[in-house]
């Protein structure tokens, strides 16, 4: 079943304990495309200036995913600069320049608009709202946020999570954008104002997906080897959004998403493997349910 992610499309630069690379291409759309696509034909809803390398529209498209929503405009693409010290969980922004992203009118193509699945990834909140305006009826719009839209545009922020059903959301942000730092406490203020489900990022310390009175805990993959945490948040929205749709059921089940987030967090493992997308675009479906397995066995008890 088909899936329509908008999000960011970017050059980033970013310095981790383990190396620093210099404008490579990310951005939450990229991310999370490239993970859902794993699992589920994706359109990709963004915008990108002439400087965008075409051979990587190629490569998308490629995959299975749609680009006919990506828009080309005169201007530069998104530039994101950023580090991570020893505690990789935090991400300090040294430099965001939206370019594009100013004056971005996203449109979909009218045969877009019964899309079932809507991930709303970290753009301003005013074009994920124009975005969930034009789709008719979806079984389930899930959307992600980042501190810049907390900070600068928390009124429109609060707006479009009242529409959504599903927040997908890091644990930095959760307190934010409520002021409360216990994080069910927190997710049950979020859930007061709209989505049905919260589920809260926690980086190394896994992922808690929280729904009315359930919570499910699944630990993040304890990997030897971590290179940049970029991405993380965005293949794990592609990894449990991309699950859910190629399940293409009617009714999605508490199990279902118990599951979604078991694939989320093995999709999220190999992204932090290395810098950028290369590990995520090598990756086969075996590989993501032999870490499945690994996961699932970190709490089994023989
Ligand atoms: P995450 O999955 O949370 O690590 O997201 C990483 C991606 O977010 C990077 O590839 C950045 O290009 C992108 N990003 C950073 N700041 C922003 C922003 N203000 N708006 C949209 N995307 C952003």
């Amino acid at each position: 079943m088909s899936l329509l992610v908008v999000g960011s499309m970017a050059f980033d630069s970013i310095r981790s304990p383990f190396g620093e690379v210099e404008q490579i291409v990310g951005g939450s759309a990229t991310y999370f495309s490239i993970a859902a696509s794993c699992f589920t034909p994706v359109r990709l809803v963004s915008v990108v200036g002439r400087d965008f390398p075409k051979d990587v529209m190629e490569k998308l498209s490629a995959r299975g995913i749609d680009t006919r929503g990506l828009a080309v405009a005169d201007g530069e693409t998104f530039r994101w600069k950023g580090y991570y010290e020893n505690d990789l969980n935090v991400a300090h922004t040294v430099r965001t320049n939206l370019n594009v992203f100013e004056g971005f009118d996203p449109v979909l193509p009218p045969e877009w608009k019964d899309t079932p699945y809507v991930f709303l990834g970290n753009i301003n909140p005013r074009l994920q709202m124009n975005v969930m305006d034009q789709i008719s009826k979806p079984r389930i719009v899930a959307l992600d946020t980042m501190n810049f839209y907390i900070e600068n545009s928390l009124e429109s922020l609060r707006e479009a999570i009242s529409k959504i059903d599903v927040l997908i959301i890091n644990e930095a942000e959760v307190r934010q954008i409520t002021g409360e730092l216990n994080l069910v406490r927190a997710a049950r203020m979020l859930m007061d104002t709209g989505p049905r489900r919260v589920v809260i990022k926690r980086g190394e310390y896994g992922v808690l997906n929280i729904s009315g009175g359930d919570i499910f805990a699944v630990p993040a993959y304890p990997l030897d080897k971590v290179f940049d945490p970029t991405g993380a948040g965005d293949s794990f929205a592609g990894g449990f959004m991309g699950y859910l749709a190629s399940l293409d059921r009617k009714e999605i089940s508490n199990k279902d998403y118990r599951m979604a987030t078991v694939y989320g967090s093995a999709v999220a493992s190999f992204t932090v493997e290395a810098f950028g997308t290369q590990r995520l675009e090598s990756l086969s479906r075996e590989d993501i349910a032999e870490r499945v397995s690994m996961i699932r066995a970190l709490i089994e008890i023989p």
